[in-house]
């Protein structure tokens, strides 16, 4: 089941010089693909689409001033169920939480500033690649 699924690096993988770490890691996973990447700052209208699901939530503000706060680098990964493999890479969304061998168990400890984002389900993955990469929708 060959998918795509939208990937952030947030702007603590960028400043921390973790990107090309993060992205050997992606490349590295069998017969995945990165078919798109651009380091991007995002303004406010994109998190808000991008985040909308949040709006209201006590972390809500704090993280769109983070994801803000410095450049990200956005892609679109493509491959074998790539979509749930991601977020196994990726670790759950808490680093603590998060086991030794995922990118958020081996670099993170707050929950803001956890370095990737990555699609949850076809449907945002869908929606996401909208917002970043309109052309390849
Ligand atoms: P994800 O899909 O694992 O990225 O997690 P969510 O979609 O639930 O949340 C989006 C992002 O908001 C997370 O990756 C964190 O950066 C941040 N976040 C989520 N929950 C919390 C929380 O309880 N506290 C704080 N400070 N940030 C949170
Ligand atoms: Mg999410």
């Amino acid at each position: 089941m060959t998918q795509r699924t939208l990937v952030l690096l947030k702007p603590d993988a960028v400043r921390r010089g973790l990107t090309g770490e993060i992205i050997s890691r992606i490349e590295r996973k069998a017969g995945w693909r990165i078919t798109a990447l651009e380091l991007r700052t995002l303004d406010q209208d994109t998190l808000e689409q991008h985040y909308g699901e949040h709006q209201g939530k006590p972390f809500y503000e704090p993280l769109v001033e983070f994801m803000a706060s410095g450049p990200v680098v956005a892609m679109i990964v493509e491959g074998e169920r790539v979509i749930e493999g991601l977020r196994q890479l990726a670790g759950p969304t808490d680093p603590i939480a998060a086991a030794p061998g995922s990118i958020r168990g081996d670099y993170g400890v707050i929950v803001r500033e956890n370095l990737i984002h990555a699609s949850d389900s076809e449907e945002s993955s869908a929606r996401e690649i909208k917002i970043f990469f309109p052309g390849q929708a």
